[in-house]
């Protein structure tokens, strides 16, 4: 079986930092003049993370940057499904027998999730971790599970039967054999949080790409951020730049992690109603917001929903705007987005068609 790895969106600051491709970190701040801008790339919640932030000095722009790096380590210690001691998996361990203790911040995680999944209608939902695991996406053994196996797994699925006691601060997974996995919205959450974290230190600049997930802060020398949009059949090419400021770009597509078995493709991205690989004419689904927890939950729900139902759904919310790639190569994008959206796509063979209106 063979795994194609994530990819990362790619982004940068209006140009300059192509150009700057290579330079060290002291090259790109004196380069942009008064900017002292300073990058760092780490490998964290299995994933490249690139975070530029524009600083007071130097000096200081990487000793915040510095601080940021634990900060995303700490998330993860308690959000990572395979971690040991994080807070999810004893949520898991103790699924059907006991409540447990957690931090605030996986608290809010999970009441941000089970809103998503009231709002989507199910179509994202953190319980559908059993299947995941089933298929092999958890721990890259990569299987096709029989029909019977699903069947049963699916009925684990339901983020009603999360209970959460603020009080006491704990949560509790009502049946035995349920599991949650916040793969689906902890980078988005994560990056709202550093964004804020950021402002608090003062740092009134910067972009930070989190796997597929992009936040803005402020604005670079005054203009907009520009996002690549990644080309999902292409990792080496982009099908459009997106101009973003204080806003979330997340992008969610099969192609991000998937593995061959008998000639088929099976992505990660669960249908929870059958337990399957969503298959619904998308290939990826960008969700711009300036909530990047909520977008990085929407994006994986419109996969999920396909075209259609996603439109209609895009078009009963006033908080997000959408690109969508479909399976015959065509973008897709809502009113709202389209300006600040320009499709490069032509030469691989791309067609930018409709705009969908309110
Ligand atoms: P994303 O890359 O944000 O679309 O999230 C995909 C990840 O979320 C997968 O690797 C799974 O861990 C998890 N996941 C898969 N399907 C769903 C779903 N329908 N709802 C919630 N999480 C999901
Ligand atoms: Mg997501």
């Amino acid at each position: 079986m063979k795994c194609n790895k994530r990819l990362k969106c790619l982004f940068f600051a209006v140009a300059s930092f192509i150009l700057f491709t290579g330079c060290t970190m002291e090259d790109i701040a004196k380069k942009n003049g008064k900017d002292n801008g300073v990058t760092t790339k780490i490998f964290a919640m299995n994933t490249v993370m690139n975070m530029t932030i524009y600083g007071e000095s130097i000096e200081s722009a990487k000793k915040i940057l510095a601080e940021a790096e634990q900060e995303i380590y700490q998330l993860e210690a308690l959000f990572s499904a395979t971690m040991k001691n994080s807070d999810i998996s004893y949520i898991n361990e103790n699924a059907g027998k006991s409540p447990v203790k957690v931090s605030e911040q996986t608290i809010t995680m999970i009441e941000k999730a089970k809103e998503i999944q009231k709002l989507t209608n199910g179509a994202f939902d953190i319980t559908v971790s059993p299947v995941v695991k089933a298929w092999g996406f958890t721990t890259r053994n990569f299987r096709v599970p029989k029909k019977e196996e699903i069947t049963k797994l699916i009925s684990y699925i339901n983020s009603d039967w999360i209970t959460i006691n603020k009080e006491e601060q704990t949560v509790f997974l009502e049946k035995p054999g349920m599991a949650i996995d916040l793969g689906g919205i902890a980078k988005g959450y994560t990056a709202d949080y550093l964004s804020n974290w950021f402002e608090q230190k003062g740092v009134a600049s910067g972009i930070l790409s989190l796997g597929g997930n992009v936040i803005g802060i402020g604005l670079h020398n005054g203009n907009k951020w520009g996002v690549a949009l990644q080309d999902p059949l292409n990792e080496n090419a982009s099908v459009g730049i997106l101009k973003i400021g204080n806003q979330s770009v997340v992008t969610s597509g099969g192609y991000q992690r998937n593995f061959e078995k008998d000639g088929k493709i099976y992505h990660h991205i669960i249908n929870p109603k059958t337990g399957y690989p969503a298959e619904e004419g998308l290939i990826s689904v960008t969700i711009i917001s300036s909530d990047g927890t909520k977008a990085d939950g929407l994006s994986t729900a419109l996969f999920v929903m396909g075209i259609e139902q996603a439109v209609d759904f895009w078009r009963q919310s006033n908080d997000f705007e959408a690109i969508f790639i479909t399976e015959d190569r065509r973008v897709l994008a809502t009113e709202g987005i389209a300006d600040d959206f320009q499709f490069t796509g032509e030469s691989q063979g791309y067609q930018y068609s409709t705009i969908f209106k309110k």
